[in-house]
């Protein structure tokens, strides 16, 4: 199976990559499904919501601590530094990562959208303004904004509609593209999980890499079962013929 994969990218002139959670998993950061996810007895989707934030701000701001101290200790793994040099060896090449942990952007990445923001990043509801929370003075738990509203992470909440930029960059680069890698998503959060029926059906090639079958599976051409982080490296290996680590 993984040569048939190693084969089709051999071949591909615009590669699409979209990663989920899971791509981030073996660097220690939990997906939202298992118990692992869970934050004082907390479901993430009880907290990753607008209303949530409305009810109490101060809690899914505590939530985003507990998150951010998390992965501001974690590195990006062996599944992240393969996908940047598929970047390098693939002739076009584009990555849609709906993960908030910015790991990808740690390897280098350039072609990139993060479509579900960024969690080190804030965001003023009454203005619009985003600033990085490094840049912000934080004297009140959720810090504010020079204007006097509480800020919030700048990331995308269940029930939220995703920022219009990013979706129709995705769209453009889904319609480019050959083939299309999915890589640790549970195959669950609109639009890019359409994206692999879509791609099928303008004639292109869908790879999945997942520890477990998805929604996915049943239409990719071929699924991959295991760690990204020991599948990714294999594949860059079998196009580049030099060991990556
Ligand atoms: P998900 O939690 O619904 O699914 C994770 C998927 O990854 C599962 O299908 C699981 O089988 C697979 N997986 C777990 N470990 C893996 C590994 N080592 N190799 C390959 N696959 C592995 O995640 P999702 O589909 O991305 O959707 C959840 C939403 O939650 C996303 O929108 C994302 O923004 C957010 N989220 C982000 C982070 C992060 O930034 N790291 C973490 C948790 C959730």
């Amino acid at each position: 199976m993984i040569n048939r994969a190693i084969d089709r990218l051999k071949e591909t002139r615009y590669l699409l990559v979209i990663t989920g959670a899971g791509i981030s998993a073996e660097s220690g950061i939990p997906t939202f499904r298992g118990n692992d996810g869970l934050w004082q007895n907390y479901r993430a989707e009880e907290l990753a919501t607008p209303w949530a934030f409305k009810k109490d701000p101060e809690v899914v701001w505590k939530w985003y601590d507990w998150r951010r101290g998390i992965i501001g200790k974690a590195e990006p793994n062996n599944g992240h530094l393969a996908i940047k040099k598929l970047e390098e060896i693939i002739e076009r090449f584009f990555l849609i990562t709906q993960n908030v942990d910015g790991l990808h952007g740690r390897t280098g990445i350039k072609n990139m959208i993060e479509i579900h923001g960024n969690l080190w990043r804030v965001r003023c509801e009454r203005d619009g303004k985003t600033s990085m929370l490094m840049d912000v003075p934080l004297k009140s738990i959720p810090p504010l904004c020079a204007c006097g509203n509480i800020l919030r992470p700048d990331v995308v909440w269940f029930g939220e509609s995703m920022p219009t930029e990013e979706t129709q960059k995705a769209y453009n680069v889904m319609s480019l593209c050959d083939t299309l890698m999915v890589v640790g998503t549970s195959g669950a959060v609109y639009p890019v999980a359409s994206f692999p029926q879509t791609v099928k059906e303008k004639g292109g090639f869908v790879i999945e890499i997942n520890l477990e079958p998805t929604p996915i599976s049943s239409i990719a051409d071929i699924s991959l079962f295991g760690k990204s982080g020991d599948i990714l490296p294999a594949i860059v290996e079998g196009i580049t013929g030099q060991k990556m680590f």
